[in-house]
Parts: structure tokens; sequence; C-alpha cells
């Protein structure tokens, strides 16, 4: 039997957004027992979400949170922590309680599906490379013998659990056995939730050939200008384009 992966999308109103859901999309719709947890940074989920969840045919949750707006003026904001905190929170609420894995997954990252079928048999919390963090180009657990022995990160710092947000993997029975929640701390939401959970680094179950294979990528979308201003430049003969 193959575990259902509930896979964790936050995603916010700009120009790129369909662009990043509809190449996101169709590689999830490739993958059978999956659900896809689109989370919208809003006050309401919105129609083009809406139609283009459907239009997939992709079993999907979708849901809205925004995020608190005392955190928009912080210099380091925390994007994407209330969609996840939301899809965590509509987990934990749902009767009968639901089995198999969580995976946190940006709008504009790249994955291969060949992870995802890996990551669905994670016990408590699987890690695996991530590829173009940051300036080291991967960020990934270091593996002896099987084992997690340390990191390769280019940000260490104070971190117990050094990963990217796409690194990790983890279990809905360790979801359900706490009401911890992502903090809104940018920066350390990944290693204050890995803490949250209580496991240690004999637990972590290492993924993608013993992390030595990169199976996903912190891709990252080059901004467009926003409508308003392309509009004084042209606009186009089609007007609903
Ligand atoms: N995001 C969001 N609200 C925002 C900014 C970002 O929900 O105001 C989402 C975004 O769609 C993505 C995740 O949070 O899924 C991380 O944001 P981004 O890709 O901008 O961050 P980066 O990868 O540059 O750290
Ligand atoms: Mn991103």
């Amino acid at each position: 039997p193959r575990p259902v992966l509930y896979v964790v999308t936050p995603t916010y109103r700009r120009v790129e957004q369909v662009a990043e859901l509809t190449r996101l999309g169709q590689t999830l719709l490739t993958v059978p027992h999956l659900v896809w947890m689109v989370v919208e940074d809003a006050d309401a989920c919105s129609p083009h979400v809406a139609a283009l969840l459907d239009r997939l045919g992709i079993p999907y949750v979708h849901l809205a949170s925004a995020m608190p707006a005392q955190y928009r003026s912080e210099r380091y904001v925390p994007r994407g922590v209330s969609n996840r905190r939301a899809a965590m929170t509509w987990l934990r609420d749902q009767s009968p309680q639901p089995t198999g894995v969580m995976y946190f997954l940006d709008d504009d990252n790249t994955i291969d599906i060949r992870l995802l079928e890996q990551m669905r048999h994670t016990k408590k919390v699987s890690m695996f490379p991530v590829g173009l963090v940051a300036d080291y180009l991967v960020s990934s657990p270091i593996v002896q013998e099987g084992r997690v022995t340390g990191w390769f990160d280019g940000w260490i710092v104070d971190r117990q659990f050094p990963v990217d947000m796409a690194g990790f993997a983890v279990n809905l029975s360790l979801v359900m056995a706490s009401d911890a929640l992502m903090p809104y701390h940018a920066g350390y939401e990944e290693d204050k939730l890995l803490r949250a959970f209580g496991i240690t680094m004999d637990e972590i179950e290492p993924l993608a050939n013993q992390c030595t294979e990169i199976l996903v990528w912190h891709t990252k979308t080059k901004k467009n200008q926003p409508p308003s201003l392309r509009r004084e430049v042209a606009s186009h003969p089609n007007s609903n384009i």
C-alpha cells in the first residue's frame, strides 16, 4: 500500500502565480495517492486558483490564510508561514485523522517525482539534499553509514536542523502527536518546527540514495513587473490578456 502524500504549497497573488502553479501542478498530477494542499496568503480563496485546481483534476485541498499584518513589515518577512500553519491545522482538524506523509513544497520549486515516491514511506522524518540553495548551491544532511551525522548548508548558525523548507518530509503521526506550528521567525521556520517534533539525529531517514542525489531544487523565478506598470508601456490588442 502506498501511503498518501500531502504536499503543502503556499502561494500568493502575483503575475507569476498561474505559471508557477501550472508547472508544479502538472508535475504533481502524474503522482498517484497525492493530495495537493494549496494555501493562499490571502483572506479568501481566489477564483483563478480554484479554476486551475479544478482544471488539473488533481485531488486537492484549497485554503486561504493571510499573513498577519505585523509580520509584513518585519525586516525578514516569514513568507508562507501562515499558509503552512493553516495546512497543518486543517490536517489536525480532520475526522478521522488522516494518515500519510506531509511535505512542504513552495510554488516556485522544482521536484523530481522519484523523490515523492521515496518520501511517502517516511516513518518519522526523512531528509534529502536540496539544490540551488544560497551560496553553496546545495543544502544537505551529511550521511555516514546510513545515519545523518552533520550538515552541509551555507547558513548553519545556531540551527539544530539547518535544512531547507523543501529538504524534509514528516509522517502525519508526528504532526498529530503535537500541536506544534511553524513559527513566524524568518530563517528558523524549519529548525523550530523540527525541534518541536522532538526528533533525534538517529531517527532521521536519509533519502535520495543516502543524500548523494539532488532531486528537488529551490528554484526562483525572476520577478516581473506588475501589470499596473506594464499597462503604461503597452496594452495588448486582445484586451482580455
Ligand atoms: N509566499 C506567500 N506570501 C508572500 C510571499 C511568499 O505565501 O508574501 C509563498 C510563496 O508562494 C512560496 C513561499 O511562500 O511558496 C516562499 O516564498 P518565496 O518563494 O518568495 O521565498 P524564497 O524562495 O525566495 O525564500
Ligand atoms: Mn521560492
